[in-house]
């Protein structure tokens, strides 16, 4: 390192008198040699310098590099056109949500959403009003939850909500209200009208008959949606006996 370099440098100037003599030769004047320590104790300083700054960088680009990657998962994890998380996040969130409800002992109520003669809209307006529709009602959802309930996309104009903490009788005014909100909004079109669109949701709680595992939580809630869209849609209806196809058979694996 630089002082035992110099050290040893010192430890030569002090020997060459000595070494000169022996020979009768004259190998470095104490000045110069002097010059020659100071001259590479600042060369060392500088790489020393050097080799600083380009830890720093390095310290920077690796910092860039992981806010890149954070900023990159999280856009893996949304749906470009509603903004809000889709299929893959809630896939991977949902289990987890469901263990600690059981852990914690806590109830928890998923919704399956779904707008109502979507394929209408599409058919009459236009592909692009469809979108826009879309991304108005999820927006318009999103902005009522609270920060712990899990919302996303889940295909084409299906919907998932999940509501930890809450029962089946508080879900179920959550979802009227969230409808209510969904059947009143205007969708404004380029010719100066606006049409309104509704959703019917399907909701299901744990506990709960029969459910014990999150793909059964699930599945309950989606033959409850389609009980929903069966009694006239645009409404809300819970799982129970006269919803679930199979609540017989589904007894199965835990989550
Ligand atoms: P139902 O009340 O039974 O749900 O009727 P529906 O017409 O909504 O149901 P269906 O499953 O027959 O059609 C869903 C339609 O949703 C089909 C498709 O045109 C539309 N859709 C799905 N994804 C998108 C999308 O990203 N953008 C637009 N504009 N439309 C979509
Ligand atoms: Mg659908
Ligand atoms: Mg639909």
């Amino acid at each position: 390192d630089p002082d035992q370099l110099s050290e040893v440098l010192s430890h030569m100037a002090d020997a060459l008198p000595e070494v000169e003599a022996l020979f009768d030769m004259t190998v470095l004047s104490p000045p110069q040699a002097l010059g020659l320590t100071d001259q590479a104790r600042e060369l060392l300083a500088t790489r020393n310098l050097q080799l600083l700054r380009s830890a720093t960088e390095v310290q920077d680009r690796e910092q860039s590099f992981r806010q890149q990657a954070d900023r990159l998962d999280y856009i893996a994890r949304q749906d470009a056109l509603t903004g809000i998380f889709n299929r893959r996040h809630f896939d991977e969130a949902f289990g987890s949500h469901f263990a600690r409800a059981k852990t914690e002992a806590y109830p928890l109520s998923l919704a399956y959403l779904d707008l109502d003669h979507f394929k209408a809209i599409n058919d009459r307006h236009g592909h692009p009003v469809g979108d826009r529709i879309l991304a108005a009602i999820a927006k318009s959802i999103q902005k009522q939850l609270r920060e712990n309930d899990l919302f996303a996309r889940y295909g084409g104009e299906e919907f998932v909500l999940l509501l930890p903490g809450m029962d089946q009788d508080g879900a179920k005014k959550i979802l009227a209200r969230l409808c209510d909100g969904i059947a009143e909004l205007a969708h404004p079109l380029d010719n100066g009208e606006s049409l309104t669109v509704t959703l019917s949701a399907g909701i299901a709680t744990v506990p709960g008959d029969g459910i014990h595992s999150s793909r059964q939580l699930m599945q309950a809630a989606d033959e409850a949606l389609y009980a929903a869209k069966q009694r006239g849609r645009n409404r809300v209806v819970l799982a129970d006996a006269t919803t679930r196809k199979d609540a017989d058979q589904s007894g199965g694996q835990p989550a």
